[in-house]
């Protein structure tokens, strides 16, 4: 585990620590284990039935009504389909609606700063994967984000009784199919509806194209849309998340969207919310905070300190380490226009900022250009700092 992990405290839960709690990851393990069973029980054509039914069933759940409903308002419906949206979300045992929310929200908030709990860029594959769930700070969310939901008293009722829909399922489906109906259709459909979620938090921040700079490592990739009904078009939902649809255009398969287009003929949803034209154009410029964003990960990858040491070594007994403290010693903003109109062959060049914002950015955008650009800036700045704060500190010893 890295110190990173090991620090971690999210600002609204400092008492808490990040260890990862066996304990609690024990029903989880142990799901996996019971899989074994399926060697004696075997698969009938009931129980495979059943898995494949509980897996549309509950992936759309999550996706429709945790996801789009509860954490994005991609769309309109009313309070009792609301309830059954969120019923339906609990019987795939990933917590309470508002809970799941919460945490999500989170995610776009912070996505893939070392806030957001499950970013692999600052905790791996396994922690992003599941690991977090089972790590009591980055667990806990701020359940200020989900007002809207937790309003309503039905949904706090289903997220104190979180698991009992996800276990009447389970003992239904051993009423008709006996122990198969258990390992099959039920436990097996769980897990593999626990790794269509959790794959877009982990390899949906790994591997896959983008098509919109967003700062953040979200890909789109249509393996993952397939596994998990629409939501590996995750690169499209980090740059535009309050819609109804993952997949933007009519090739990039999304069968939760079609799904709701079903629900919105009979009435039970309405007002589905549409990526708006100058988004699926992608014409409109990046903000300056998605520049600064993809500028602080570039400029992280290189030691200001180290820079600094190096320069100080290749000006030792120059002239220039005596101006600059003579410089220090009147103004520090005459020692910083002194530092600005001299070469620091130190910096980075602009190849190697480009081959890291290649590295993690998989896009061509003019705006990466600009990032890099500011990249240097930010390092020339803080290196600058350093090298004055140091010519002054010596100043002082020598007065
Ligand atoms: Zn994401
Ligand atoms: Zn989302």
């Amino acid at each position: 585990m890295s110190e990173k992990t090991k620090r971690f405290r999210f600002p609204q839960n400092q008492h808490m620590d990040d260890h990862f709690n066996w304990w609690n990851f024990m029903p989880m393990g142990l799901m996996h284990v019971a899989l074994i069973g399926i060697w004696w029980t075997g698969f009938t054509w009931t129980a495979v039935a059943m898995c494949v039914f509980l897996y549309v069933a509950r992936v759309f759940g999550i996706t429709a009504g945790y996801h789009r409903y509860f954490s994005h308002r991609g769309y309109k419906t009313s309070r009792t389909f609301q309830f059954v949206l969120a019923f339906l979300g609990a019987t795939a045992l990933q917590k309470g609606p508002l809970w799941w929310a919460a945490k999500h929200r989170e995610h776009h908030r912070d996505t893939d700063e070392p806030e957001d709990a499950h970013s692999p860029r600052h905790y791996g594959f396994l922690d992003a994967h599941v690991g977090w769930v089972y790590r009591e700070a980055r667990s806990s969310p701020d359940m200020d984000l989900v007002k809207d939901f937790s309003k309503y008293p039905e949904i706090r009722w289903i997220e104190r009784h979180q698991y009992l829909p996800g276990l009447s399922v389970a003992v239904l489906c051993f009423l008709i199919g006996g122990w198969s109906g258990l390992l099959v259709g039920w436990l097996l459909s769980t897990i593999l509806v626990y790794h269509a979620t959790f794959t877009i938090n982990s390899l949906d921040h790994m591997f896959g194209r983008q098509r919109y700079l967003t700062g953040d490592d979200s890909r789109n990739n249509w393996l993952m849309a397939i596994l998990s009904m629409g939501e590996g078009w995750h690169n499209n939902h980090h740059y535009y998340p309050a819609t109804a649809r993952n997949g933007f255009f009519w090739w990039e398969f999304d069968p939760t969207y079609y799904m709701l287009l079903g629900l919105e003929k009979i009435g039970l949803v309405w007002n589905l919310r549409q990526p708006p034209k100058s988004i699926l154009a992608n014409e409109k410029p990046p903000t300056q905070k998605i520049i600064d964003k993809c500028a602080t990960y570039i400029a992280d990858g290189f030691s200001a300190d180290r820079i600094t040491a190096n320069l100080r070594a290749r000006w030792e007994g120059s002239h220039i380490m005596e101006d600059l403290r003579g410089h220090a010693r009147t103004k520090w903003s005459a020692a910083e226009a002194y530092l600005a109109e001299i070469e620091l062959p130190d910096l980075p060049s602009a190849d190697e900022l480009k081959a890291r914002a290649q590295k993690q950015f998989k896009i061509q955008h003019e705006g990466l250009d600009r990032a890099i650009e500011r990249a240097h800036d930010m390092l020339r700045r803080s290196v600058s700092h350093r090298l004055i704060e140091q010519a002054r500190e010596e100043r002082q010893q020598h007065a």
